[in-house]
This record gives C-alpha cells, sequence and structure tokens, in this order.
C-alpha cells in the first residue's frame, strides 16, 4: 500500500470537508508490478448530489470572486504543487506507471496551466464596445458558467485536470470533478494540497471517485451543472453529449485521436527521428497526441526507417520508479492487448517488424511492451484506423502531396498531426489542409498553456489552453446602457 503525507484521506471531499467513507472500496494497482496500493471508496449517488450542492452553495452570481481573489487560488495552486513536484510525482508514477521523470514533468506542465491563467486572468476583465449600438454604452461581462463537471482521463493524472480546473477557477466556477478510476490518487493528492495551502471558498473544488456511469449521468441530468468537461474515449463523450441532451448544457470535450505525422523528402531525417521518438513514447505511447500514423515519403522512407528503428533499439522499458528508463508499461491488460491485436494484424497483412518482438515472443506475463516499429502499413490495418495508445510505430510511404494530406485526413478523428519538411510553402499548404486542430510543423510538441488546443471532427469541441482556454468556462453577457 501507497504511503504518503498527501494520501492522509483517501476519500471524497466536498463542501471544503473529507468525506466518509463508503465502505465498498475499488482497487488501484501499481501496473509496473501489478500491485494494489490503495483501496478507494466508491461514491454514493447521494454523495454526489451532495458534492454538487456544495458547489452551488460556493456559486457566488450577485458578489463574483474578485479577479485578485482567482488570481491568489491560482497562484497558490502553482506553489503548492511546485513545491511538492517530487511526492506528487511519485504518486502520479506509482499509479500510472510512467517513469519517474516524466511524471514530475508532467507536474510541472500542470503548474504552467495554472501559471498562464494566473498572468492572464484579466482577458475576462469587461469589454466596454468601441461603438455605440442602439445608442448605447455597451459592457460585455465574462460571467462564470457556474458549477462544472470535470471528468479527466488516466494518461495524465495530473495535467488533464490542471488544464480543466485552472480556467474554471479563473472564470470562478465551483467544480465536481471526477478522476479515472485507474488513477485517482493523484487528484488526493492534488485535493490535499489545495485543502492545506489554499484558501478556496467551501465547495469550490469537490471530488467524486467511483462508478463512472453513475456519476457521469448525475452530472449530466442536473440542472445545477450548466457545463461539463470531459476528457476521454469517443464513445464516453457521445453518452455525455446524449444524457446532457435534456438540460441543455455547455460542453467541452476532448475525445480521441488518431494523429499522422508527415515526413516529407526535404526534412531533416535526423530532427524527425528526435520528435517522433519524444512524441510517439511518451507515456508510452498513451497519449491522444501521439503520432499513430506515419507517413514518410517514398525517397526516404527506407534511410528514415532505419534511422528511426536503431534508435528504438537502445530504448529501455521497465519500472519507472528505479531510475532512467525510457518507458513504463501499459496501463492495464487491456490497453497492453490491443497494442498487440494491432501489431499481430499488421503483420498478418503484409507489414514488416523493423524494431520490437514478433507477438509469438512478447512476455505477457506483465504490462510491458517494447517500442515497436513496423514497415509496409496500409491503410487497411487495424492499426491506421483505429488509435493503438502504445509503443507500436507504423510507418506507410507515400509520392504526392495531396495524397498525403488527403490520407492524413482519412480519419472520423481531428485533433493533432505533424508535418515535417523545410518547404515553407509546403508546410503552410498541408498545414491548411489538414482538418486537425494542432499541426506541429517540424516539430512533434503537443499541447502547452499558452496556446489553445482541442479537436475537430469527432476529436470534440472547445479548446483548452491559451486565451481560448480562459473563456471557455465563460458566458458572456452584454449589459446596454441607456443613459
Ligand atoms: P480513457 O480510457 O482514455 O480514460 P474513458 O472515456 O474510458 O477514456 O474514460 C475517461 C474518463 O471518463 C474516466 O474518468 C472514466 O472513468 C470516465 N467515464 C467512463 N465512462 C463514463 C460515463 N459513462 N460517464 C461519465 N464518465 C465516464
Amino acid at each position: 500500500m501507497i504511503e504518503s503525507p498527501l494520501l492522509q484521506n483517501i476519500t471524497g471531499y466536498a463542501g471544503g470537508q473529507w468525506q466518509q467513507a463508503a465502505a465498498e472500496t475499488f482497487d488501484v494497482d501499481n501496473p509496473a508490478t501489478g500491485a494494489v496500493i490503495a483501496k478507494v471508496p466508491f461514491v454514493t449517488e447521494q454523495q454526489v448530489h451532495d458534492a454538487i450542492a456544495a458547489a452551488k452553495k460556493a456559486e457566488k452570481l450577485t458578489a463574483p470572486y474578485p479577479l485578485e481573489t482567482r488570481r491568489k487560488w491560482l497562484e497558490d495552486i502553482r506553489d503548492a504543487l511546485t513545491a511538492n513536484r517530487a511526492e506528487m510525482g511519485r504518486i502520479l508514477c506509482l499509479e500510472h506507471g510512467k517513469p519517474l521523470n516524466e511524471a514530475q514533468g508532467e507536474v510541472d506542465y500542470a503548474a504552467g496551466f495554472f501559471d498562464y491563467c494566473a498572468k492572464n486572468i484579466e482577458v475576462l476583465s469587461p469589454r466596454n464596445l468601441n461603438q455605440k449600438p442602439k445608442g448605447c454604452s455597451w459592457t460585455v461581462h465574462f460571467r462564470p458558467v457556474g458549477v462544472v463537471g470535470l471528468i479527466t482521463p488516466w494518461n495524465f493524472p495530473i495535467g488533464m485536470i490542471a488544464k480543466k480546473l485552472s480556467a474554471a477557477l479563473a472564470a470562478g466556477c465551483p467544480s465536481v470533478i471526477k478522476p479515472a478510476s485507474a488513477t485517482p490518487l493523484t487528484m488526493v493528492a492534488l485535493f490535499t494540497l489545495m485543502d492545506k495551502y489554499v484558501d478556496l471558498p467551501a465547495g469550490m473544488v469537490n471530488l467524486v471517485m467511483g462508478k463512472a456511469s453513475m456519476i457521469g449521468k448525475v452530472l449530466s441530468e442536473s440542472p445545477d451543472v450548466p457545463m461539463l468537461s470531459f476528457t476521454g474515449s469517443t464513445e464516453v463523450g457521445r453518452q455525455l453529449i446524449i444524457d446532457s441532451a435534456y438540460s441543455v448544457k455547455k460542453l467541452a470535450l476532448e475525445l480521441g485521436g488518431n494523429a499522422p505525422f508527415i515526413v516529407f523528402d526535404d526534412a531533416d531525417l535526423d530532427a524527425a527521428v528526435d520528435n517522433l521518438v519524444a512524441n510517439k513514447f511518451r507515456g508510452s505511447g498513451q497519449t491522444c497526441v501521439c503520432a499513430n500514423r506515419i507517413f514518410a515519403h517514398e525517397k526516404i522512407v527506407d534511410s528514415f526507417s532505419q534511422k528511426l528503428a536503431e534508435r528504438v533499439r537502445k530504448m529501455t522499458v521497465g519500472d519507472g520508479i528505479n531510475g532512467d528508463v525510457d518507458l513504463g508499461p501499459l496501463i492495464n491488460r487491456d490497453g497492453y492487448n490491443k497494442v498487440k491485436r494491432h501489431l499481430e494484424n499488421a503483420l498478418e497483412q503484409g507489414a514488416t517488424l523493423v524494431a520490437g518482438k514478433k507477438p509469438s515472443e512478447l512476455n505477457d506475463d506483465d504490462l510491458f511492451f517494447p517500442p515497436t516499429v513496423i514497415t509496409g502499413v496500409t491503410p487497411q490495418m487495424v492499426c491506421s484506423r483505429e488509435e493503438t495508445f502504445g509503443p507500436l510505430v507504423p510507418i506507410a510511404s507515400f509520392s504526392d502531396e495531396n495524397d498525403v494530406i488527403a490520407a492524413g485526413n482519412d480519419t472520423e478523428f481531428g485533433l493533432a498531426s505533424y508535418v515535417f519538411t523545410a518547404d515553407v510553402k509546403r508546410a503552410q499548404r498541408v498545414a491548411a489542409g489538414l482538418r486537425f486542430g494542432h499541426v506541429g510543423w517540424n516539430t512533434g510538441t503537443g499541447p502547452t498553456p499558452e496556446a489553445p488546443f482541442g479537436g475537430m471532427k469527432m476529436s470534440g469541441t472547445g479548446r483548452e489552453g491559451g486565451e481560448e482556454g480562459l473563456f471557455e468556462f465563460t458566458e458572456a453577457q452584454t449589459v446596454p446602457r441607456g443613459f
């Protein structure tokens, strides 16, 4: 069992209090060892309603929280995260499996969102129109949308909540937060920090853990929750849209991805390899911005694949808590089996294995999947159609610019994409043609606090990060003044 000063209470939190633990619990495993590291009580349906009611009490409509008060909350959370990065990173590493340095880097990344919102909160100040339509002076206020439900996935246990909570608090919205059941401990630790070090009004942040479908339904149907912000699968996102239709909610949804990574023949191949390695193997390939389909120009596909394979063969896989490994385990057996199925299917359909192990050579006793590179990939293979969410790099070749734009867009998703070329004009054409919310040009970097990030098509709605992200939890209210 995990011992930590940040995990003295492992229960829900509502109205500024740790909740009474229900008798029934679920297990949290360390995916690197399979050991159960914590038992977390399931929230009851009544407790979810109570958390919403507590949040509702913190919603101060006629006396909104002043901008400087909100800024201080954000700064204090940033500082608490930074001061506790080592312990937060350790908890994150133990429940998620990503290497310790990567886990601690995620804590810094999370602190960056609170920092950005604190420094840029003025964009939410009221704005006076320059024109005087209808003879009035018009002021636009950015009001908090109200109580928000924040539902986060397991792949970034602190990063994802940081994006949502920073913007929600900047706007002055109380929240009811539900972490993924695979990784609730980092969230509990965040609540411990907020409870101890941040002067938040009771009910401003509330934590519910347990049965996702019940919690999702209560939040979706509640008339007291005008907005949900969710990151996770398209399937669950669609369910939330359906369930919240009756109460007509504002929805911010960051759903699946199927990122293309396009390398033209004029690209700096070493830089492309470096960026692909950094992008693809973060979190063992379990991020929605990881390159999922690699398209290399036919003139360079062999040399690019060889360079990549050489790098990948040197990468190490193991328990991230023990020191310097490049990749940790996959999150669970389903995740592992999916990567294996994608590899098997591609090899059956004629792909060539250039780094990694054949499916028959894999050690299925644990969740460590070796970084793997295959070439000769076609659009029919499952790894081209579905997001693999693991360390499998499938490489296809192309010859024509328009064809590769069409191939990149041949997915219902539209989150992240990447293009490597030295030709500015070509990069501009390709970026404009790709229906993705993020197009990395000669970089595999993903979202940052300063830039808006989000999906097109079935990758979702809304933006996190940047000024756009700050406005996400507000409603514009116009007040014309008739004198
Ligand atoms: P992932 O497997 O990437 O975490 P999911 O969509 O399965 O993606 O889960 C994302 C988050 O949504 C998790 O917190 C999960 O517990 C939660 N979730 C799963 N099913 C539902 C549901 N029916 N309603 C609300 N939240 C759900």
